[in-house]
């Protein structure tokens, strides 16, 4: 039987809850499956892993749009830029919507509708708003999204309209507006609440460690962008799912690469704080603009049980590595690129060494923000194009 547990004092919830946070502590809740049932199944990508994501869920609430089995990529120019032989991109911008969000909405949004939730709601940077409201739309249920008003890309922004969600503007940034989301959902509680703050969310994201660590073999770091930290906390339980499953013999570190301008999770593993303090957050990297992220608890386990490493690169450090994955034709969103930004600086560090295996997830995808593509394009007139392949073709 899966259950819902309190990450502080252990309280156990059953799984038909839709409150996601302890009444006893008020502090965020996990689930717990019992793993003897583990089976990979026929389905593609997310619900190939069933058993560890939401083994008792009926086949007849899942609602997917076929996200998950998303590419991995190897390219020189990578290897170049940070230094490491081995170093592999996993896309999850290859998701329908183009983020690794739907990962965790696929599983959410089913998880709501086995409740019978008529009526989803987030707070987003963009991505979140974006998944959810083509999830619930999907699903047949209304969409509320909670967007910090002037600070989110258009194209997400455009994404969630056409999804035909209600955007709801709130002044100030993605921290009050998710100040007013759990307010909100304390006192309202028909609403289903689509933030990594619901654990559900979580599950489904561990597929996409199931999915690295199924086809790299032993994996030294892998290195995940870090904003509300629900990724980081997903990669440790998927983790150590597979060790304690014996599937995996040695646990690959977590790392964790935060923006230098949104880092109080860098601040507080490093500064030795036994809590975070929030900030208030800037940086290029939209997606990752969070200064009070929900997760911290769940990511800080999760990077002390792997031996894992917390880092922060500055946005001149994510356009550069956004530059050569753009140039390299697997192109990301700027907080993407944080990823890779860590890989380089903590191969200059001396942390990793240049024969290690490595894998950098690659968050969201390249048409997601379009105001920082910040290669200089070769553009050139017609005739002046016509001129350079006549002088070209005389040397081939
Ligand atoms: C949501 C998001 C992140 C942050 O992930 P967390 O799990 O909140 O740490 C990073 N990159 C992109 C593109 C995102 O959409
Ligand atoms: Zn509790």
């Amino acid at each position: 039987m899966s259950i819902l547990k309190c990450i502080s004092c252990g309280a156990q919830y059953d799984i038909s809850r839709r409150y996601f946070r302890c009444d006893k502590c008020g502090d965020l809740l996990e689930v717990v499956h019992d793993m003897e049932i583990y089976k990979p199944n026929s389905m593609k990508g997310v619900w190939r892993y069933k058993s560890l994501v939401h083994p008792e869920l009926h086949e007849k609430f899942i609602v997917t749009r076929g996200e998950g089995d998303t590419f991995l990529y190897k390219h020189e120019l990578i290897s170049e830029l940070t230094g490491i032989k081995e170093i592999r991109l996993k896309h999850e911008g290859e998701n329908p919507t183009g983020s690794f969000k739907d990962r965790g909405m696929t599983v959410a949004v089913s998880h709501g509708k086995f409740l019978g939730a008529r009526h989803t709601i987030c707070a987003s940077t963009g991505n979140t708003s974006a998944s959810a409201s083509s999830y619930s739309s999907i699903a047949g249920m209304k969409s509320s999204v909670l967007i910090p008003k002037g600070k989110i890309s258009r194209a997400k922004l455009i994404q969630s309209i056409a999804y035909g969600a209600e955007i709801v503007e709130v002044d100030g940034d993605f921290d009050s507006a998710m100040e007013n989301l759990e307010s909100i959902v304390k006192q309202n509680q028909h609403l289903y609440t689509l933030n990594s703050l619901n654990p559900w969310r979580l599950e489904g994201q561990k597929t996409i460690f199931y999915e690295i660590m199924d086809k790299v073999k032993e994996p030294d770091f892998i290195l995940v962008p870090a904003g509300n930290l629900g990724n980081t906390s997903a990669l440790g339980k998927a983790i150590r799912d597979y060790y304690e499953l014996g599937i995996i013999n040695k646990k690959p570190r977590i790392v964790a690469i935060q923006a230098e301008g949104a880092s109080p999770f860098y601040k507080m593993w490093h500064y030795g704080m036994d809590e975070i303090k929030p900030v208030i957050a800037e940086t290029i990297a939209s997606a990752i603009r969070i200064g009070n992220p929900v997760n911290w608890k769940k990511a800080k386990w999760a990077i002390k049980y792997t031996d894992g490493i917390v880092e922060a690169v500055s946005d001149s450090e994510i356009l550069d590595a956004k530059r050569a994955i753009d140039k390299s034709g697997i192109g990301a969103e700027p907080a993407s690129a944080a990823s890779v930004a860590g890989a380089k600086k903590l191969k200059e560090m001396g942390i990793i060494d240049k024969s290690d295996t490595v894998v950098a997830v690659l968050t969201g995808h390249v048409l997601k923000d379009i105001d920082n593509i910040t290669q200089i394009g070769s553009m050139i007139d017609f005739n002046t194009f016509l001129e350079r392949i006549k002088g070209e073709s005389k040397h081939n």
